[in-house]
């Protein structure tokens, strides 16, 4: 007698997940990092002692969960934007989340979904169509304008026909730095039918007279901000982002999202964080002055460097750009392969990171230089 015919088990993987592979840059072990944007300043030992003492306040009850709705949290996140919105926000206009990552899941699984579609302007971040997919949201991306700001026409011509549930606009863009006028973010808000993103995940770093999305959060019920405490506030490891927007549009994430998905320990982190404002952000105008000196000096070299409002810099134009990344990996620096062809993406580092950084681009240029080429021509076989 026979039996029955074994066939391969096949993981049940969704169809749209064959293939994929998950998100994340390089995490290599190099003396200097500069690909994911993070501020290069630890906290302080004054800083690492008030994060100490409350994550420790916070031990002493993790047998219970902690307070679903954070509202110690977001009262002191409401406390920080109070003054830059220009209007008393008040805890229930703001919602925390692990990483802005999370928020912008929740904000698509309320607001997107089958049928529905999300539009946004390439190049930008490029997790968001991660987002999408897992959401089942269908994701639409327009193009930028030439200096990467955003195509008006284009942008209100698409949103008028596609009629999209969420239009995400990032600003400064990643991996642009790109800011976005406060005039086409209104023009795109009188137009969008549904809920407007500004993510802000880099607002800290704007230069000055670049005012923030959150000064509209009165005139749009539709407008939301997102920030995160990742990069001004040097908390990347504490994954602690969040949103500025109508109760209505909080209310609706909190439809959404897992119970009790922040930990009293990153309730706890980013409490002290916040309470150490002033310490944590002192390091944003060091790292704005290093990257104009960044973007002044790449333009010396007689490379292109896009104007930027955040804590990069997208710069090029090479032939090559996969070869000038390696032959800085080579010698000890790591950037970022991201953005349009030909392209890397710097994030500002210490003073000490970017003379690397400096030395080891000129290196590269010298050496393509002996290979009778040039850094924007340089090509793969030329690589040291
Ligand atoms: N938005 C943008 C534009 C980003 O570049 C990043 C981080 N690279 C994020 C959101 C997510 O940041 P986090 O989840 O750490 O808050």
């Amino acid at each position: 007698m026979t039996g029955p015919v074994a066939t391969a088990w096949q993981l049940p993987l969704r169809p749209e997940l064959h293939g994929q592979v998950p998100y994340g840059a390089p995490q290599l072990d190099v003396p200097v990092r500069l690909n994911t944007n993070e501020n290069p300043y630890p906290p302080s030992a004054k800083v690492v002692a008030d994060i100490t003492a409350a994550v420790s306040a916070a031990a002493a009850g993790l047998n219970r969960y902690p307070d679903r709705d954070c509202m110690e949290l977001r009262t002191a996140l409401a406390g920080y934007l109070d003054g830059e919105a220009g209007a008393r926000l008040g805890p229930g206009r703001l919602w925390p989340a692990n990483g802005s990552n999370e928020v912008m899941q929740q904000l698509l699984q309320a607001f997107g979904g089958p049928g529905r579609t999300a539009l946004s302007f390439a190049p930008t971040y490029s997790m968001y169509p991660e987002y999408a997919r897992n959401t089942h949201t269908e994701w639409v991306t327009g193009r930028r304008a030439a200096d990467f700001g955003l195509d008006l026409d284009e942008a209100t011509g698409l949103i008028s026909r596609l009629q999209p549930s969420v239009v995400l606009l990032t600003s400064p863009n990643n991996p642009t730095g790109t800011a976005l006028p406060q005039s086409q973010l209104r023009a795109v808000l009188d137009v969008a039918p549904g809920v407007v993103i500004v993510d802000e995940a880099y607002a800290e770093f704007r230069r000055a007279g670049v005012p923030s999305a959150v000064t509209l959060l009165a005139d749009y019920p539709q407008l939301i901000v997102t920030r995160t405490m990742s990069k001004a506030f040097a908390l990347a490891g504490g994954r602690l982002g969040y949103l500025a927007a109508s109760a209505e549009v909080v209310d609706a994430v909190r439809i959404v999202r897992l119970p009790y998905h922040l930990s009293a320990v990153s309730q706890a982190t980013a409490l002290a964080a916040l309470a150490n404002s002033a310490e944590l952000l002192a390091t944003v105008q060091a790292l704005r002055t290093e990257r104009d000196a960044t973007v002044s000096w790449l333009r010396g070299q007689g490379l292109r460097a896009a104007d930027s409002d955040a804590n990069f810099v997208l710069f090029g134009t090479f032939a090559d750009g996969h070869a000038v990344w390696q032959g800085l990996l080579d010698r000890g620096v790591l950037i970022r392969e991201t953005g349009p062809d030909g392209w890397l993406r710097v994030s500002i580092g210490t003073a000490e990171d970017m003379r690397a950084f400096r030395g080891a681009l000129s290196e590269v240029a010298a050496l393509a230089e002996r290979a009778g080429s040039s850094l924007t021509g340089l090509r793969k076989e030329e690589r040291g």
